[in-house]
């Protein structure tokens, strides 16, 4: 081994590992970088996350890697947004969509900003979200979110695949990339007297050195937790999940560009369209509910209930880390922390963390560079956590134990707790969110959809006839607008075929 080259060990290939090798590979493989990649034969991968958001395809244009290469081959398909059902009761709010903003929503928010604000102010105006977005009308319409080259706004959307698959197909591409890759299990980790970590040890009694060495190993955190024995964080007292029954189901025959949580008794259920099957999952608390239960409850909401298809049943922990970069260790995916899947945000922390890992490493190792890039990824995950909360504390459902405890939820954090409080008391809460920064995370328009979508406003009784001015945006004309936008865009299915093979 040349040893003026950096060498760099990833331990770990479910999506984080190989996340991180093209990444690493592609912006340190020219600069005396030596990459590889150990992944155990015995011990498998997760095996779910199977949505995106948006940035997952700046990484995929980073890495060269083009949708029509990597999206047959991981049954991919396209996804606007989310859509939430049954997470409230409130009349007219029991269903609505979290689009991912596109350029041609900008001349549409306003109207929905206006009329949200004077609701909350006792008005009687249409602030359902689902008004004022383009993306709402794609899923309606099963539109697939591909500009045309005349089109002239951008639009931004995320995928779902199969995340088995995609693992499969990015070691590929490290390996072109010139990643190393070892099947081994590491059994011990061994540490120098400056307690960074000398070398892996396999159970072959292989040494694997390194200069640098990043933790991908999943749940456990095998180098972050137990080896450098990191703290980790639980938000287990605000997020109350803990486990995951997964299905697959027969695959749509006219695919939808979304992925749709419902909520259920205990929790909610996910479910997301591939070329080839639908992934289904319900992700639900065990203090409140047995896992036959919820197995049961989710069987038949399903329609499965006499079908003998095979559950995989699944438990995790919510929280992070206290420092993701300890030492000469950085730790990226499962083994750095999990917020549950309600938003799909995981792959884009995995991704954050490398890219600014990668930026702050190329300014030299210092304690001010690594003190910065901790709090920035930890402030992130803090951030995104409080989101997913929110969700939890303002459901309005009543039915079960679990939703009452979440409603009536006081751990909460104080950033989660000024966000609520302003919009109860009326305000415009993007002042709020940019008062705190927050708007880097999730964008003021999904706090307002979030807010908006579950009907947190006065109720009908209390709304009074909004006067013209308040009236100054005409939803027709606003309808008008955005199909004439979705007219620009083909049906989802066609433009899956253009990519090549679907099942
Ligand atoms: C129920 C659920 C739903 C989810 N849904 C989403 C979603 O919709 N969107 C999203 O972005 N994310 C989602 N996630 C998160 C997502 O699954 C993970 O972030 C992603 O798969 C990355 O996992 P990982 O690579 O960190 O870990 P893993 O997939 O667990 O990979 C760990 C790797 O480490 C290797 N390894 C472990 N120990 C050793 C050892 N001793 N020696 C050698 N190799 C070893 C294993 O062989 C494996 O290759 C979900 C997670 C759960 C639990």
């Amino acid at each position: 081994m040349n040893s003026s080259k950096k060498r760099v060990v990833i331990l770990g290939g479910g999506t984080a590992g190989w996340i991180a090798a093209n990444l690493m590979a592609t912006h340190w493989g020219d600069k005396g970088f030596e990459i590889s990649l150990v992944e155990s034969p015995d011990i498998g991968i997760i095996g779910v996350g199977e949505g995106s958001t948006p940035p997952l395809k700046g990484f995929m244009d980073t890495i060269g890697v083009s949708e029509s290469e990597w999206m047959p081959e991981c049954n991919a398909t396209y996804k606007v947004g989310i859509t939430f059902k049954d997470w409230s009761v409130k009349p007219g709010f029991t269903q609505y969509v979290h689009p991912f903003l596109c350029q041609p929503d900008h001349f549409s928010v306003p109207a929905f900003f206006h009329n949200s604000f004077l609701r909350r102010k006792g008005l009687d105006l249409e602030g359902h979200p689902d008004h004022f977005f383009l993306t709402t009308e794609m899923i309606k319409q099963k539109l697939a979110p591909v500009a045309p080259p005349n089109f002239p706004f951008e639009i931004n959307y995320g995928y779902h695949f199969d995340s088995g698959l995609l693992g499969q197909f990015l070691a590929r591409h490290a390996a072109k990339k010139g990643v190393q890759y070892i099947s081994a299990t590491v059994s011990e980790v061994v540490l120098d007297q400056q307690g960074n970590i000398a070398y892996l040890l396999t159970g072959e009694g292989q040494r694997i050195e390194g200069d640098l060495f990043v933790d991908a190993s999943g749940f456990k955190g095998q180098l972050i937790q137990q080896a450098l024995k990191e703290p980790f964080i639980s938000f287990a007292e605000s997020l109350f999940n803990d486990s995951a029954v997964v299905f697959a189901t027969d695959a749509d025959e006219d695919i939808a560009p979304h992925t749709v949580s419902t909520a259920l008794k205990y929790g909610w259920a996910w479910r997301i369209p591939l070329t080839n099957r639908v992934g289904n999952g319900y992700v639900y608390s065990s203090r409140f509910v047995d896992d036959d239960q919820a197995e049961t409850e989710f069987r038949a909401h399903l329609g499965l209930l006499d079908s003998d298809v095979a559950a995989r049943r699944l438990k995790f922990k919510v929280g992070r880390v206290q420092h993701h970069w300890v030492k000469n260790c950085l730790a990226v995916g499962l083994s750095q922390g999990f917020i549950e899947p309600l938003e799909a945000t995981a792959l884009d922390m995995v991704q954050e963390t490398v890219v600014r890992f990668i930026e702050a490493y190329n300014q030299g190792d210092s304690d001010a560079g690594r003190n910065a890039f901790n709090t920035r990824i930890s402030a992130r995950f803090d951030a995104v956590r409080d989101y997913i909360v929110c969700h939890y504390r303002i459901s309005s459902r009543a039915d079960t134990d679990y939703w009452l405890a979440n409603g009536s939820n006081e751990k909460i954090s104080p950033s989660l707790r000024a966000i609520l409080m302003s919009w109860m008391a009326g305000q415009n809460i993007t002042d709020e969110l940019e008062r705190q920064k927050l708007d880097a995370y999730f964008p003021n328009v999904s706090w307002n959809c979030l807010l908006a979508g579950k009907g947190i406003y006065p109720t009908r009784e209390q709304l009074k006839p909004g006067n013209e001015m308040a009236n100054q945006y005409k939803l027709e004309d606003i309808r008008r607008y955005i199909q004439g936008c979705a007219m620009n865009f083909k049906p989802h299915m066609q433009q899956l075929q253009a990519l090549g093979k679907t099942s």
